[in-house]
Order: C-alpha cells, then sequence, then structure tokens
C-alpha cells in the first residue's frame, strides 16, 4: 500500500497566490523520487504541505493511512517527527559534535524528557553510531559539526534524519549548495537509504541531468502542477 497519498491538493497563499493545483501521486516503501521543474515552479511548497509545515487550501494528504489534516496539533507534531527533513543549508547545530547532532535530531524513541535534559543511555548512542554508519560517517562523530564539509554536514544530516525511524524522507534541494562530485556522493547514499530501509524519499532538484541519472521515478511540477510522472527515461524534453 502507499506510505503517502497526495490527492488533488492545491494550496493559495494568504496573498491568493495559487502555488499548487490539483496535485495527485503517490508513492511506495523504497521508491527514489526526484521532483523537478523551474525556480518557482512548487517544489518547496509541496514538500512543505507535506511536512504540515503549511496548511493546505484543497485536497488531502495521506502518511501511512492517516489524513494529516484530520488531526490535532498534537498528533500532529507527533507524526511529524516521524518525517525526516533535509535541508539546502543543512541546518546542523554547528558547535556540538557531529554524534550530538544526531542524537538530539529527535530520535525515534527518546522522549522529549530525555531530548530536553540531554540524557542520551548507550542504546541511544548505538543507534546514532548507527546511523553514522549507513552514510560512512562514524569515524567523524567526535568532530565538531563546524569542521566538517558541505558534503560531510549533509551525510550527518541524513543520518540525523534516518535516526527518527522515518515514514518518509523529504529533502529540499539537498545538493544546491555543493560540487558536482559531492552531488552524486549524497544522491547515491539518499537512493541506498531509500532501497535498504525502505523509505521513500523526495527530493528536489532543479538539475534535471542529476535526477535523471539518479531517480527512480521523476515528478515534473511546473506552475503549481504535474506534468510529468514516470521512469527518468521517459523524459524527452524539459519541464
Ligand atoms: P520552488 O520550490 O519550485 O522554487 P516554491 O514552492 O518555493 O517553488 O514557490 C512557488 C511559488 O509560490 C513561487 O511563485 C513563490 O514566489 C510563491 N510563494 C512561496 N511562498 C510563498 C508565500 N509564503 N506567500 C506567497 N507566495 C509564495
Ligand atoms: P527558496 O529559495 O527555497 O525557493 P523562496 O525564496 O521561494 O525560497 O522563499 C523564501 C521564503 O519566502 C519562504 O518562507 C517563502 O514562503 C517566502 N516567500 C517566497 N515567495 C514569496 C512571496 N511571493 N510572498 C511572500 N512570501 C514568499
Amino acid at each position: 500500500s502507499a506510505l503517502l497519498e497526495v490527492k488533488g491538493l492545491s494550496k493559495v497563499y494568504p496573498n491568493g497566490y495559487e502555488a499548487l493545483n490539483d496535485i495527485s501521486f503517490s508513492v511506495r516503501g523504497g521508491e527514489f523520487i526526484c521532483i523537478i521543474g523551474r525556480s518557482g515552479a512548487g517544489k518547496s511548497t509541496l514538500l512543505r504541505c507535506i511536512n504540515g509545515l503549511i496548511p493546505i487550501s484543497g485536497g488531502s494528504i495521506r502518511i501511512d493511512g492517516t489524513d494529516i489534516s484530520a488531526l490535532n496539533e498534537n498528533e500532529k507534531l507527533l507524526l511529524r517527527r516521524r518525517i525526516g527533513f533535509i535541508f539546502q543549508e543543512f541546518n546542523l547545530i554547528e558547535r556540538v559534535s557531529v554524534l550530538h547532532n544526531v542524537l538530539t535530531g529527535r530520535l525515534g524513541y527518546i522522549n522529549d524528557f530525555c531530548a530536553a535534559i540531554g540524557y542520551f543511555n548507550r542504546s541511544h548512542r548505538e543507534k546514532a553510531l548507527w546511523c553514522l554508519q549507513r552514510v560512512n560517517m562514524v569515524q567523524r562523530a567526535r568532530y565538531r559539526a563546524d569542521r566538517l564539509s558541505g558534503g560531510e554536514k549533509q551525510r550527518v544530516a541524513i543520518a540525523r534524519a534516518l535516526a527518527q525511524e522515518p515514514l518518509i524522507l523529504l529533502a529540499d534541494e539537498p545538493v544546491a549548495n555543493l560540487d558536482i562530485e559531492l552531488t552524486w556522493g549524497i544522491m547515491e547514499d539518499l537512493r541506498a537509504v531509500a532501497r535498504e530501509e525502505n523509505v521513500p524519499i523526495l527530493v528536489n532538484i532543479h538539475d534535471l541531468e542529476t535526477a535523471k541519472q539518479c531517480a527512480d521515478r521523476i515528478i515534473g511540477i511546473a506552475r503549481g502542477r504535474i506534468v510529468y510522472d514516470g521512469a527518468p527515461t521517459g523524459l524527452t524534453s524539459g519541464i
């Protein structure tokens, strides 16, 4: 069954601008999807709607069978913890260790009390180290985050998201600040995580060639509408 199901989604911003119009698609476990489109097409808006960061104007979004509009604030918060989000700017806590970053990124089973007082037991640490191992960053666990390169920071951000035991993972332009070689590495890591953890991953990316090389499936958006949804090989022109 679908882990994410978007039906007839529309989003009108308070100023009246319609950023998304009748968006429908569904996503299964393990799918690695690139969302492509020009700047301003509506890609970030789509991810922010799925993450529950902004209210939607019409249609529905179901995550693991749950309609997110039907949830109260507390339930929304709990669900959002199971949605991993990876940012263009990494958003690490710069002055603490890599391990600390992963530990405080809402580890799936850490309760608020433990996190608030900074108490992490052995199993929390083992889980965090395992997530770092997944992206080949375990050797950097004790480094301060601000000593890492951009590519390394993004791999730590992936480990942090993984530690949430996410139902789905969303990445908004995760490679926009990285050069081409680092871009390949990050996209490969994300693809491997999708396959091996059976987590669907949606990646916003403006570079069509990279998307074509890496994705299992491409969703193309133009002016707030889906204009392509299918295999990269079927995409013969730009979006
Ligand atoms: P993309 O991620 O594809 O570059 P966005 O989702 O960021 O596109 O933006 C889609 C459109 O919605 C753009 O025209 C943008 O200016 C507009 N937009 C984004 N955020 C807001 C907002 N808070 N209020 C009004 N318009 C917005
Ligand atoms: P990005 O560089 O990720 O595409 P944007 O420049 O589109 O981001 O948006 C940056 C911030 O400004 C976002 O919070 C977005 O919601 C807001 N924003 C973007 N476009 C508009 C707009 N036309 N009116 C109001 N807010 C906007």
